[in-house]
């Protein structure tokens, strides 16, 4: 990463953002703008439209007007695959600028932003690209008068929310095989992290694909995000983001057209280390990376340390010194190992989890407060709190901030209740040289993923999702291809 061109780009002015409907830049119905502020130093970086429901009506009618004249549906497979292999590119050839504006406006460290962001992006689009002149329909075995077709269709418009930690890789994750499948999208970014998706829906444009088949608006989730939730036109939603608005997406499908609903939404990831673990050292490391990279902002983040109670106060010391060893700053620095909260709001929501913590009996080992307040900036240190309770606040419920909790565990049986103690089930980890145990918390663990011996970083070729109120259906892997098909059978009379 050359930190001179980071630079630059970082000094260039960001010019206002309108949404994207029907091919075209457009202002808010009503002219309204949003202020987004820059999470490094707290000051606005641009402006974006602060769409209305009126926005949304239009970029979904726009949506629906490009499926059923199949402008893009209909086109020959090789001829979609190209479109999205050129946009792959496009991000590729952007991704410095895209991931340095992506970091503006939401604060990853950029080293972590360029790989998860564009990185991920293009490989994303690339694999649905790829795969979709690969995806077959079925011969049924009916009796020998009669054909059975199972044909997969595109769903019709798909309605995509997308949270701020990772706009543009958790997009690419709706987009990727949305676009593939044939079907036509709105999309509908984080108001605080929508600049570097919004651009990328620009080079997709650039691509080939044709205008109304990928629409985009900004603007606030209860307003713009409710209207798509509600609307009779919208057929699948997707969403990444907190359970809260998981819930209210699937009462406004209920109350509208009963559209199919998926959602990825928060976890309390328990990560599992016991004495045998191959290395600890290596551990203490992945269990700090995997809860303090992004400040805690990420979903699969291991935000629960479940420690086998003969090494507790050693293995905690280790976390702790791996966690000195990561410096919290300026995000576009390339050495920052950890970069800023994305706004003041969830800085000052982690902050009141740890003050929870505290009167419930939890120590603070390290952290626990706001830092580099003088930047103007969002940022907070990385926090390690022991003695939590599997009945505690920070068992129970998403900080989605740089807070572990620790708890201790005396036996396998142990481990496996604390860590499936909560309503959630994301992700998780295991430490332990011993195969038997390692497979046994595999099975046992409830989640959507489980690491063993490592934290985090599964690619595009699994599937992510959750279980419990962690969610439904999976993003990444061909597994995503289902929630955008239909299955028609055709039955023919010979
Ligand atoms: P967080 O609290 O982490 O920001 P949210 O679930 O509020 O998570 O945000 C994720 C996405 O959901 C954002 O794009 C946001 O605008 C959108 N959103 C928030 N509230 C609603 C809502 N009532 N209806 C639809 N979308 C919403």
């Amino acid at each position: 990463m050359d930190q001179q061109k980071i630079d630059a780009l970082r000094a260039q002015a960001v010019a206002p953002f309108s949404h994207l409907i029907d091919g075209k830049h457009v202002p808010a119905s009503d002219g309204g703008t949003m202020d987004i502020l820059s999470p490094i130093d707290g000051r606005v970086l641009t402006t974006t439209a602060k769409g209305t429901a009126a926005d949304m009506e239009a970029a979904i009618a726009s949506a629906r007007a490009a499926f059923e004249d199949r402008r893009w549906a209909g086109q020959p497979p090789a001829a979609r695959k190209k479109v999205l292999m050129k946009w792959a590119d496009l991000i590729e050839e952007n991704a410095l600028e895209l991931a340095v504006l992506g970091v503006r406006d939401n604060g990853t460290e950029i080293a972590m932003a360029l790989k998860a962001e564009p990185g991920s992006a293009a490989g994303t689009i690339r694999y649905y690209a790829e795969a979709l002149d690969k995806i077959y329909g079925e011969i049924a075995p009916t009796s020998s008068d009669i054909l059975g077709m199972i044909q997969k269709e595109p769903v019709g418009v798909v309605g995509a929310i997308i949270p701020w930690n990772f706009p543009m890789m958790i997009g690419a994750w709706k987009l990727g095989p949305a676009l593939a499948m044939g079907n036509s999208v709105v999309l509908k970014p984080s108001e605080t992290a929508s600049l570097s998706l919004m651009r990328m829906c620009d080079l997709a444009l650039e691509a080939g694909l044709p205008p109304g088949v990928l629409n985009a608006v900004t603007g606030e989730g209860k307003i713009v995000g409710e209207s798509m939730g509600l609307s009779m036109d919208v057929d699948v939603l997707v969403f990444t983001g907190s359970g809260g608005t998981g819930r209210r997406l699937m009462e406004y499908a209920a109350r509208s057209n009963m559209k199919r609903v998926y959602l990825e939404l928060g976890g309390k990831s328990p990560h599992i280390i016991f004495a045998d673990a191959p290395d600890l050292d290596v551990a203490a490391k992945a269990v700090a990376g995997g809860i303090f990279r992004n400040s805690g902002q990420v979903c699969v983040a291991g935000s629960r340390l479940l420690v086998e109670a003969s090494i507790h106060d050693d293995f905690v010391a280790a976390v702790a010194k791996a966690t000195s060893g990561m410096n919290v700053g300026d995000p576009l620095n390339v050495d920052t190992a950890i970069g800023a909260v994305n706004s003041e709001v969830q800085l000052m929501q982690n902050l009141g989890f740890v003050e929870t913590a505290q009167s419930e009996g939890g120590e603070v080992v390290t952290g626990g407060d706001r830092i580099l307040q003088d930047t103007g900036g969002y940022y907070m240190a990385p926090t390690i709190v022991t003695g939590v309770t599997p009945d505690a606040t920070l068992t129970q419920k998403e900080v989605f901030g740089p807070v572990l909790g620790v708890t201790p565990f005396n036996s396998d049986d142990e481990a496996v209740q604390i860590a499936n103690a909560t309503v959630y089930g994301l992700a998780g980890g295991v430490w332990t040289a011993n195969l038997s145990r390692a497979h046994r918390m595999v099975r046992d663990v409830r989640t959507g993923v489980m690491h063993v011996n490592t934290y985090g970083g599964a690619d595009g070729t699994v599937p992510l999702g959750g279980v419990g109120q962690s969610g439904n259906g999976s993003d990444k892997s061909l597994h995503a291809i289902e929630k955008y098909i239909n299955l028609k059978t055709a039955w023919i009379k010979l």
